[in-house]
């Protein structure tokens, strides 16, 4: 009798646990892919032409951040337009000029811009579909991006739905051209609560051509779905679609090539060099928002959302004992069984 109520109860708080951990698993393949909305209720709510600008002045982009990055310095010096576009240089300078007074004169510069400029958002959406048109960096050492982000993205718990990083395309599978990686991260970008899923599409065409591609996502209440050149290349609802207005960024990183020439799903890229050929030049030609009415009720403001980390401490101290509990529980299983087999024995 004993013996079967341990076993009963080592199984349930093992299944317990399990269920846990299941239920923040990636639920991509239960979308149907169903469409959520017909056509007529799309309509165009951002629409840059970059060929067109010979600044950002009157547009909702401003460049990305000034200042240290991680090994790169993004300044706003590096961002030019040409026949094609909006084009990110990226350059290794000892004599550079900061026309804001504050990169150094040695170091890696590059750029990017977003619809935010400082604190203040310029444009933000949720829900949509959301694409930029650009040529990748075609050097090594290098990877650019088009993501859309939440000042919120900060905040611990709610998953994604209180905001998320949403990576549209992180470039960088020059060794590997035909392949781009998407990926989502919610919950601040530290341990313990921070997450991200992630996925490497190979797409069967050379994306380091030196041409355009389309890259873009499709973002409805119930998943994420990318595209490269209009194809679908991954969907996800990954920790619960975010709710939330996100802004739009387009960058380039650049990593300390000393310590990780490698990209951001773990493919090596290997070092920068400088390229006086153009082969570094991130080139943005046009980016297209379009809304769908549909959503509206789905939206959710950032004081929609706490900050749940009080909250997920006393959980993770729940989880620690329930963990213990199980432990206790196999630990007093086999102690029984061991001591039954004995009593079996005399
Ligand atoms: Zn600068």
């Amino acid at each position: 009798m004993k013996k079967t109520f341990f076993i009963i109860t080592a199984v349930a708080l093992i299944a317990t646990v399990a269920l846990g951990l299941c239920a923040c698993s990636d639920l991509s393949d239960v979308y149907d892919g169903t469409p959520y909305t017909d056509p007529d209720s799309w309509r165009l709510t951002l629409h840059t032409d970059f060929t067109a600008l010979d600044s950002l002045d009157g547009t909702v982009w401003a460049p990305s951040p000034h200042g240290l990055r991680k090994y790169e310095y993004w300044c706003a010096d590096m961002i030019e337009f040409g026949d094609e576009g909006l084009i990110v240089k990226s350059v290794r300078e000892d004599d550079h000029k900061c026309s804001a007074g504050i990169c150094p004169q040695s170091g890696v510069f590059t750029s990017g811009i977003e619809t935010r400029d400082g604190d203040e958002v310029l444009f933000e959406q949720a829900y949509g579909y959301f694409e930029a048109t650009v040529k990748v960096p075609l050097g090594t050492g290098m990877w650019s991006a088009f993501w859309l982000q939440s000042n919120n993205v900060g905040n611990i718990g709610n998953g994604g739905k209180d905001g998320a990083e949403i990576d549209v395309y992180e470039s960088s599978f020059l060794s590997d051209p035909t392949k781009t990686g998407s990926a989502i991260h919610v919950d601040a970008y530290s341990a313990p609560w921070y997450s991200y899923g992630d996925h490497v599409a190979d797409t069967g065409k050379d994306l380091y051509d030196g041409r355009f591609h389309t890259y873009a996502v499709l973002w409805t209440p119930d998943a994420y779905i990318f595209y490269v050149d209009g194809e679908e290349t991954w969907r996800t609802d990954y920790r619960g679609v975010s709710t939330v207005p996100e802004f739009l960024r387009l960058t380039v990183e650049i990593r300390d090539p000393e310590y990780a020439v490698y990209g951001p799903y773990g493919q090596k890229i290997g070092a920068f060099e400088n390229a006086d050929d153009g082969a570094n030049d991130f080139v943005i030609k046009d980016v297209k928002v379009f809304a769908c009415d549909d959503f509206a009720p789905y939206v959710n403001s950032v004081q929609d959302f706490d900050d749940k980390k009080g909250a997920y401490t006393a959980a993770a101290v729940c989880g620690a004992i329930a963990v213990a509990a199980v432990i206790c529980a196999i630990a007093t299983l086999i102690v029984v069984l061991r001591r039954k087999k004995r009593t079996l024995q005399k």
